[in-house]
């Protein structure tokens, strides 16, 4: 079965993402943890907790993707910057374990001018920082488009980001096709030799989710610009090659393509009837 759903908004609670996500056909989805520009975070409460992962495992949902601000920059030169990344790291993980064992995605940021070796070495030491061992959420680094000073966007550097977390197991992945694509991964023409090479540097196991996003821009651009499903440079027939791909069929695939939410259940629909079971 195609594990699928997509972004969604976390203003009225988790019920309400939950209930939203079905009535598209889908059985997971993304949310960010707090407004995406870094700003303050809902209160959680305990009864929509409660109702939620109720709802979550009668209709048989499948593992959440939290999302964290894309504006906070773990890897700032700037240490006002770095400590209100880490502010916000350490309550969203908190938070996270009112929904215990899902995954929470973060990019690991611009380095500034400062180089990706300095970059990398800011991000494990605050993951060094807010990582515990009693955490049941898997923190995901996910892959990068390059554009500006973005760090992740090889993953050889968030190979050496993980290799430098004391607890490395609970690090994981998330590969997101549009920025891939856009920083010279051909998933395109060469799925088998880009997930080889994943596989080589990273390990699959290490890869916990999908974004799942067609591009407006060229291949090897380093620029970040999602296109709906089929309209853009990958196309439908790679990402239908994509999902169906053995080695990542059973990973939860997140849209983040430009559309409502008719224009999510659309792509759904789309998926589920181009996935081989
Ligand atoms: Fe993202
Ligand atoms: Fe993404
Ligand atoms: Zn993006």
């Amino acid at each position: 079965m195609l594990h699928i759903g997509c972004h969604l908004s976390a203003a009225k609670g988790f019920l309400n993402m939950g209930k939203e996500a079905q009535s598209i056909g889908a059985d997971t989805f993304q949310f960010f943890t707090r407004n995406p520009r870094g700003g303050a975070a809902k209160e959680i409460s305990d009864e929509d907790v409660v109702a939620f992962l109720d709802f979550h495992a009668q209709h048989h949902f499948t593992t959440l993707l939290a999302h964290a601000p894309y504006t906070i920059n773990p890897c700032s030169d700037n240490s006002q910057t770095r400590e209100f990344a880490e502010m916000a790291m350490v309550d969203d993980l908190k938070r996270m374990e009112y929904i215990p064992n899902n995954l929470y995605n973060f990019h690991p940021g611009s380095h500034v001018g400062q180089g990706v070796e300095k970059a990398i070495d800011l991000i494990a030491d605050l993951l060094n920082r807010v990582l515990k061992p009693e955490m049941t959420t898997t923190v995901l680094l996910e892959t990068m488009s390059g554009k500006g000073s973005e760090v992740g966007s090889r993953f050889e550097e968030l190979r050496t980001i993980i290799d430098k977390v004391e607890l490395s197991e609970k690090m994981g992945v998330c590969l997101d096709t549009c920025h891939v694509y856009s920083a010279g991964y051909d998933i395109v023409n060469q799925l088998d030799d880009v997930l080889e090479e994943f596989d080589k540097i990273l390990g699959l196991s290490r890869l916990k989710a999908i974004h799942l996003n067609d591009s407006m821009m060229p291949f090897a651009s380093h620029k970040d610009r999602h296109e709906k499903i089929g309209q853009g440079t990958i196309g439908a027939e790679a990402i239908i090659r994509f999902i169906n791909h053995p080695k990542l069929k059973n990973l939860p695939f997140l849209l983040e393509t430009p559309n409502e939410l008719d224009g999510y259940a659309e792509e759904i629909r789309f998926l589920r009837t181009h996935f081989q079971v």
